[in-house]
């Protein structure tokens, strides 16, 4: 267990780590204030980020963080990280990506979707959450993404494949809505068995569901699709609602949804981990270039026993500290008081809303 510290406000910690007793916490002084956060064998190797951090919170380049600036760092970066609100995204464990018609191991990465089931229960058990969320995909008969339905919509001029030519998994350019569109099988039809959540899937009570897809002409990889373009997702609302500040992210596919979540999950603001031993995907290089992209944007990839180490015993990430110090020098400062959300996601999602 990391001792986060018998300090409970901004100016204990201050005083803590302030060694000098200049009045200013300087790099040297913030990095020890890392090292007793983050443990001795996250912070070596990684000094690197330490050093951008840094420079990312310090948003008025003076080379301190006293004052105004160090009350907000205290309050939207590290309060989150010594008390994350911790949530598990299970995406999209159903029939249809196990034994139905978009069955993975028919493909050519040859994974077995079942896989995910015994470790996504032992994890959402064992591991103390603070919500869990399982998406289903949902869709109507006549849904934008089924090959079966290419003939309900005109294609585009520009498309390159055409009526004629197109294979299920090629991607067409519909005329209206016009959009570029990957011609699935169809699946998860809403109220169908391929829809269902598999059998062995342990649902937590307490937990909540959220269905995408159900407009016939909007596709919903991403669990944070919105249902009406102006508002926020459902995921988006619940999430704000317990103040999530981190999200762990498992399920089907690992090159579709998985990715699709974590992505929307990281430029919303929130730091992400993808749960390696608990997703399964469809292509084996489009599997890699999904965990490349996550990275890229500040994601973490990891495993079951890390995830539990981390929401069981405090364990933190440099990698998803770093992600929300980006975040941080991003959003505007905001003065705080309790009319504001703590969490850099709730901060940048305003943002976000006031600039819309
Ligand atoms: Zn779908």
């Amino acid at each position: 267990m990391i001792d986060g510290g018998d300090w409970k406000s901004a100016d204990e910690l201050f005083k803590k780590f302030d060694v000098n007793g200049d009045g200013v916490l300087d790099q040297e002084e913030f990095f020890l204030l890392c090292e007793e956060q983050f443990g001795e064998e996250e912070v070596k190797g990684n000094e690197w980020r330490l050093r951008d951090i840094f420079e990312k919170l310090d948003v008025n380049q003076d080379r301190g963080l006293k004052g105004a600036v160090w009350k907000r760092i205290f309050t939207e970066y590290i309060k989150p990280i010594v008390k994350p609100v911790n949530v598990l995204i299970v995406v999209d464990v159903q029939n249809d990506f196990i034994e139905g018609t978009l069955a993975l191991r028919k493909y050519t990465s040859n994974q077995d979707g079942a896989d995910v089931v015994e470790p996504i229960n032992r994890l959402s058990k064992e591991a103390r959450w603070d919500k869990v969320i399982y998406s289903l995909d949902w869709h109507p008969e006549n849904h934008i993404s089924f090959y079966e339905n290419l003939s309900l919509r005109e294609l585009h001029p520009t498309s390159k494949i055409t009526k004629e030519n197109a294979k299920p998994f090629d991607s067409v350019t519909f005329l209206q809505p016009h959009v570029e569109q990957t011609l699935w099988p169809r699946h998860c039809v809403m109220g169908t068995w391929g829809a269902e959540l598999h059998k062995d899937l342990q649902i937590l009570p307490e937990s909540e569901q959220v269905h995408k897809g159900q407009d016939p002409d909007i596709e919903a990889c991403s669990v944070f699709t919105k249902d009406k373009p102006k508002e926020s997702s459902r995921l988006e609302k619940m999430l704000r609602k317990i103040g999530a500040t981190d999200l762990y992210v498992c399920g089907l596919a690992t090159d579709v949804c998985v990715k699709a979540t974590c992505l929307d999950g990281l430029k919303l603001g929130y730091k992400v981990a993808m749960i390696e031993d608990c997703c399964r995907g469809v292509d084996n290089d489009n599997i890699e270039e999904a965990k490349r992209s996550i990275v890229e944007h500040g994601g973490l990839l990891t495993n079951s026993d890390r995830v539990i180490c981390m929401v069981n015993e405090g364990r933190r990430s440099l990698i998803m500290a770093h992600h929300a110090a980006n975040i941080i020098s991003k959003a505007p400062s905001i003065p705080v008081d309790d009319k504001y959300p703590s969490t850099c996601a709730c901060l940048l999602q305003n943002h976000i809303e006031q600039r819309s």
